[in-house]
């Protein structure tokens, strides 16, 4: 049960509410910090979620935190009950970027400021700042990963390639692949990278068409097992773009139900070093992996929560690259890095994003 929900709906900014974690002595002045997650079911958000509600409670925040099982109404639901319990700032990572409009007019008309979390949230005035992981560096350093493995610059090939690409209604997903696909794409126009599947986009706007709704493990799975089993009888693949890890693990599955092993394994890429993914990677069945330290994350956003609440000058380093079809919201961009298996331990395990012991090293 919420506090607040049975107050008047849009009476609810700087009156006193009876959330707990509240000091009692005015009641009334603990900024409420409403964070919005996709879903519990991928491990990042999880981590983002636990990270960010504890370096705002650091703060002396009150917070609410919720997750959404990978549904837009329901994502839309929690917002608005943030909105009536008094939520003074909302961080949303957004599962349909194009889908929060109305409920952030609720949002806007309470001057409640919002920092899109990760994904861009699209066609809306009332996003205020955006913090994420650049984006197409992401892809970039996937496509470059393959580039480099297979030599393609010294003309080495032909190798058969699949593409994949992220879920069609995230904003991120685009980003990614063009990342790569701008590195792939002249290789597979020189004939070097072949697509037996011909899952290869026309050009970067198609790219939807190989997208996988809802980042799902599942689907990768069976896409891959289709591609495998339509198209590689005479044949083998050498080299999967996958964006994710969620995305990889369906594809290490279908791989491995396939047939394939340590002999004949194909180079795949990641992103987001699941603990899942990075003990695939030091078995031998993921070859990189795109790390985005969360917790770097959680601390810009934490930063920026700070300095609107404290009536400061956000911090943002890019204002150019991420127009929403109504703006161009300030961003905060941080850097991604390429963890492959050999490095697993000096970044992954030194910076205590694991311990050895959970990745069983
Ligand atoms: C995030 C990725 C994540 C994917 C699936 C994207 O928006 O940037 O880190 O793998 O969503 O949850």
């Amino acid at each position: 049960a919420l506090a607040g929900t049975t107050m008047l709906f849009g009476a609810l900014v700087g009156c006193s509410s009876e959330r707990s974690g509240d000091s009692g002595d005015s009641g009334s002045d603990t900024p409420l910090i409403g964070i919005a997650m996709p879903t519990k079911s991928l491990e990042r958000w999880n981590n983002d979620g636990a990270h960010l509600e504890g370096l705002l409670e650091d703060k002396g925040y009150d917070t609410t935190l919720q997750y959404a099982n990978n549904k837009v109404d329901e994502q839309i639901t929690q917002l608005q009950n943030m909105i009536n319990e008094g939520a003074d700032v909302l961080v949303i990572a957004s599962i349909d970027g194009t889908a929060l409009g109305p409920v952030l007019e609720t949002a806007a008309a309470q001057d409640i400021p919002v920092i899109a979390y990760d994904r861009l949230i699209n066609d809306s005035e009332n996003v205020d700042y955006y913090a994420t992981f650049d984006n197409e560096l992401v892809g970039t350093l996937q496509g470059q990963f393959i580039e480099e493995q297979l030599d393609l610059a010294s003309g080495a090939g032909p190798f058969n390639l699949e593409p994949f690409a992220g879920s069609p209604d995230d904003n991120n997903a685009r980003f990614f692949f063009k990342g790569a696909w701008d590195v792939l794409s002249p290789y597979v126009e020189s004939g070097q990278l072949v697509v037996p599947s011909g899952k290869a986009p026309a050009s970067i706007d198609e790219w939807t068409t190989i997208g996988i709704q809802g980042w799902e493990s599942a689907k990768a799975q069976s896409e891959m097992e289709n591609r495998l089993n339509s198209f590689y009888t005479d044949k083998k693949v050498d080299v999967v773009l996958s964006p994710n890890d969620s995305l990889a693990l369906g594809i290490e599955q279908a791989l491995d139900g396939a047939g394939y092993t340590e002999a004949d394994w194909p180079l795949i890429t990641g992103q987001d070093a699941d603990e899942a993914n990075v003990k695939n990677m030091i078995a031998g069945m993921q070859s990189m992996t795109v790390w985005k330290d969360t917790r770097t994350l959680g601390d810009q956003v934490a930063t920026m929560v700070g300095q609107i609440i404290d009536e400061e000058e956000v911090t943002v380093n890019d204002e150019t690259t991420y127009d929403n079809g109504v703006k161009v919201v300030p961003a905060f961009l941080l850097p991604p890095e390429v963890v492959v298996p050999d490095t697993i331990e000096s970044l992954l395990v030194d910076s205590e994003f694991y311990s050895a012991d959970q990745l069983g090293l």
